[in-house]
C-alpha cells in the first residue's frame, strides 16, 4: 500500500506512527495550558506528561519482549510498516519519554523534578539532534544504529523544537539564560551559535558527498574537512573577537570618562557640603546623609538625625498645607523651593532657604530626595525688624520731623519776616526822627510776635501727643456725652443737632481720644453753609481687627484736590476771616489716630458735606 506523504516525508524512510502524533497531540495541548499555572491546569499538564511517558515506557517495553498492554496498535492499526506495524521506534519511545519529563519538570521547577525535567529536555534534543542530523546529511539512520532506525524525519525534527522551545520557556534552563541574555557571553554565544551549528553540517555533507563520488579519497576529506572547519571557525571567531576588541576599548574610555565625571562630581559635592546645608532622605523622608555644616546648624550629632526625618527640627511654625505642598511637588519629580523656619537642638530657631530635588526614580516613584539649603536667619531677623514697631515708631516720628521742619521753614518765616521788616523801618524812623508810624509798626511787630508764639505753642502741643500716659479702657459712649455735654453751649448757638450711635469700649490714651472727637465735631460744626443748620453723625463699626467710626456732616465739603492737604499742620482752605482757627485741629487727629495704629482719612462732596473716617484698634 502507497503510504500518504505526510506520513513519511522522505521516500522510502520511516513513517510518523499514530502514538508519535498521539505525544505531540499531547505536548501540544500541554505546551497551550502548562504557563496558566492554575491548580487545574497544573493536574492536565501532569496528566498530559504521564501519558507520554506511559507511551514511551510502553513501547520500550514492548521492544523488550515485555508486552503489558499491545500500546502499537491500540488506538489505530498501522497498515503501512511491514515489522513491528505501528510501534515507533526506539528514539521516538525514549523522546516520548523525555517529553513528559520536561513538561512534568516545568511544573514543578526549582524541586528536583525541575532538574530531571531539565536533563531529560537537554538529553531529548541530542538524540534529536542526531537524527535530524543524519537526514540532513542523508546517512541512511540505520547505519548509524538501529536505535533510529523508525524515528520519521518530522518525528525527529518535531522533538527538536518541542525542545529547544521547552528549554527556552524554563526560567532555570541555563540554555535560556545564555542564548536570551544580555551580557557579552550571550552576544557571543548567539553570534557563535549559527556558525557552530551550519558549519559541520555543510561540510560533513561535502566530505560525504566528495567520497561517496570518488572525488577525493577518505583521508584527504577528513583532513580537508578539519583544516576547512579550523581555519573558517578561526577566521570567524577573529572577526567576533575583533569586534569584541573595539567595544572593550570603547568600555574602558567610557570607563576613564565615568571616573573623571566622579572624580568633577566628587568635588562639586565637598564645594556644596563647605557652602550649604545639606541631607539625602530615602523616598518616605527619612535621613540617610546629612552634612557637617547641617549638624552645626541643627547642632544635632549625625548619628542623632540618621534614621530620623525632618520632623525633628520642624518648628511647628508652617501650616500642614505647606509640608503638603512640598510633598506634592517632590513627588511629582519637580524640584520644591521655598524658605522654612526650622528649630535647632537647643530650641533656637532658624531660617533657610530650600531647594528639595528629586534624586531617582525606580519603578516610577522618586527614591531619594536631596536637600540642599542655606541659613538665611540674619535676612529674616532684618525682615521682622523692619516690621516691627520701633519701625514704625520711627517712621512716625520721621514723619513728625518732617513736619515740624516745614513748619520753621514756612509758617514761622512769615511772623518772622513781618517782625524783621517793621523792625527796619522803625529803624529807619527813629534814624530819620519821624515818629509818626511808630505806634503801627509796633502793633504789627506785636501781632507778629504773638502769631509767631501761638504757632510754637500749637507746635508743642502737637509735639506732646502720646508722650507720656499708658493705654486705659476707655467707654467711648461715656466719654461722647462728656464731650457733648462741653459743647452744649456751641451745639445750641449753632442750632445743630449730634446724632452718636453705639460706640464700643476700648484701651485708648484718653485725653487723645478725647481731643479727636472734639476737633472732627468743632470742624464738623465750624465748615457749614450759614443758612442750614448743622447735623452731625457720630456712628462706629465693627470690622476684624478693629473698629472704624466716621464722623459725618452736611457742611461746605472738601473738594478733592484738597483732601490730604487738610491734614498737614498749620495747613488751611479759608482765610481766617471766614472760618476762624490755626490749621492744627486735623494734624492733631491724624496724629492721635496713627498713635493708636490706626488710619485717617476723608470723602467728600462740596457744597454737600464730609464724613471723617478713622480706625482704632481693638
Ligand atoms: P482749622 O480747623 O484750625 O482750620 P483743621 O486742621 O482742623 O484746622 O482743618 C484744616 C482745614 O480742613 C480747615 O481749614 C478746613 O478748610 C478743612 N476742614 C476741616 N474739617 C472740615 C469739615 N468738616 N468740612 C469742611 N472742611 C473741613
Amino acid at each position: 500500500m502507497e503510504k500518504p506523504a505526510v506520513l513519511s516525508i522522505i521516500p522510502g524512510s520511516a513513517t510518523m506512527k499514530f502514538n508519535s502524533a498521539l505525544v505531540f497531540l499531547f505536548a501540544g495541548v500541554n505546551l497551550l495550558i502548562y504557563r496558566k499555572a492554575t491548580a487545574r491546569t497544573k493536574v492536565a499538564s501532569d496528566i498530559l506528561a504521564g501519558a507520554s511517558v506511559l507511551i514511551g515506557l510502553l513501547t520500550l517495553a514492548a521492544y523488550a519482549g515485555i508486552e503489558i498492554i499491545s500500546i502499537d496498535n491500540l488506538f489505530v492499526s498501522d497498515p503501512f510498516s511491514e515489522t513491528n506495524p505501528g510501534r515507533m521506534s526506539q528514539a521516538t519511545a525514549l523522546c516520548a519519554i523525555l517529553t513528559g519529563l520536561g513538561f512534568w519538570g516545568y511544573q514543578h521547577q526549582n524541586e528536583i523534578a525541575g532538574h530531571i525535567g531539565l536533563i531529560g529536555l537537554k538529553l531529548m534534543a541530542l538524540l534529536s539532534l542526531i537524527s535530524v542530523v543524519a537526514y540532513l546529511l542523508l546517512i541512511p539512520s540505520e547505519e548509524i544504529t538501529s536505535f533510529f532506525q523508525t524515528m520519521a524525519i518530522h518525528t525527529s525534527v518535531l522533538f527538536l523544537a518541542l525542545a529547544v522551545a521547552l528549554l527556552l520557556r524554563n526560567p532555570y534552563s541555563h540554555f535560556r539564560r545564555i542564548l536570551l541574555g544580555r551580557q557579552a557571553g550571550s552576544i557571543i554565544y548567539r553570534k557563535l551559535l549559527p556558525v557552530v551549528l551550519l558549519l559541520p553540517i555543510l561540510f560533513s555533507f561535502m566530505l560525504l558527498l566528495g567520497i561517496q563520488k570518488g572525488i577525493f579519497t577518505l583521508q584527504f576529506g577528513v583532513v580537508s574537512y578539519a583544516v576547512l572547519i579550523m581555519t573558517l571557525s578561526l577566521i570567524y571567531v577573529s572577526f567576533i573577537a575583533l569586534g569584541l576588541n573595539r567595544s572593550d576599548r570603547e568600555r574602558s574610555r567610557l570607563e576613564e570618562d565615568l571616573k573623571q565625571r566622579n572624580a568633577q562630581l566628587d568635588q562639586f559635592k565637598q564645594g556644596m557640603d563647605k557652602t550649604a546645608i545639606v541631607a539625602i532622605t530615602d523616598h518616605k523622608g527619612v535621613i540617610t546623609y546629612v552634612n557637617d555644616l547641617f549638624c552645626e546648624v541643627s547642632g544635632y550629632a549625625a548619628s542623632e538625625l540618621l534614621g530620623r526625618t525632618h520632623a525633628l527640627v520642624n518648628s511647628g511654625y508652617h501650616s500642614k498645607a505647606f509640608y503638603q505642598n512640598l510633598w506634592d511637588t517632590i513627588e511629582k519629580g519637580d524640584v520644591w523651593v521655598d524658605e522654612i523656619r526650622n528649630q535647632s537642638r537647643d530650641g533656637q530657631y532658624y531660617w533657610v532657604h530650600t531647594a528639595i530635588i528629586p534624586l531617582s526614580v525606580a519603578h516610577g516613584q522618586q527614591s531619594e530626595y536631596l536637600a540642599i539649603q542655606h541659613d538665611i536667619t540674619q535676612r529674616k531677623e532684618a525682615e521682622a525688624l523692619l516690621k516691627s514697631e520701633y519701625v514704625k515708631n520711627l517712621e512716625f516720628k520721621n514723619k513728625e520731623l518732617e513736619q515740624f521742619v516745614y513748619i520753621a521753614s514756612h509758617d514761622l518765616q512769615e511772623p518772622l519776616r513781618t517782625i524783621i521788616g517793621f523792625t527796619e523801618l522803625l529803624g529807619k524812623d527813629v534814624a530819620s526822627g519821624t515818629a509818626e508810624n511808630t505806634p503801627l509798626y509796633v502793633e504789627y511787630i506785636t501781632q507778629a510776635g504773638q502769631r509767631m508764639r501761638a504757632l510754637i505753642k500749637d507746635l508743642l502741643d502737637y509735639g506732646r501727643i502720646g508722650r507720656s500716659k499708658e493705654k486705659v479702657l476707655v467707654d467711648l459712649e461715656q466719654l461722647l456725652s462728656d464731650i457733648r455735654k462741653d459743647m452744649n453751649q456751641r451745639i445750641k448757638e449753632n442750632k445743630a443737632m449730634v446724632k452718636v450711635g453705639q460706640l464700643p469700649t476700648l484701651p485708648v490714651f484718653e485725653t487723645e481720644i478725647r481731643q479727636l472727637f472734639q476737633n472732627l465735631i468743632s470742624n464738623a460744626l465750624k465748615f457749614q453753609h450759614t443758612e442750614t443748620a448743622p447735623v452731625v453723625e457720630l456712628q462706629a463699626r465693627e470690622l476684624p481687627g478693629h473698629w472704624e467710626f466716621s464722623v459725618a456732616d452736611n457742611g461746605i465739603g472738601i473738594a478733592d484736590q484738597h483732601k490730604e492737604r487738610i491734614f498737614t499742620i498749620f495747613q488751611r482752605l479759608h482765610p481766617k476771616s471766614e472760618y476762624e482757627g490755626t490749621g492744627i485741629g486735623l494734624a492733631h487727629c491724624r496724629k492721635i489716630v496713627e498713635l493708636h495704629g490706626g488710619d485717617l482719612w476723608v470723602e467728600s462732596q462740596t457744597g454737600k458735606g464730609s464724613t471723617f473716617y478713622f480706625t482704632l484698634k481693638k
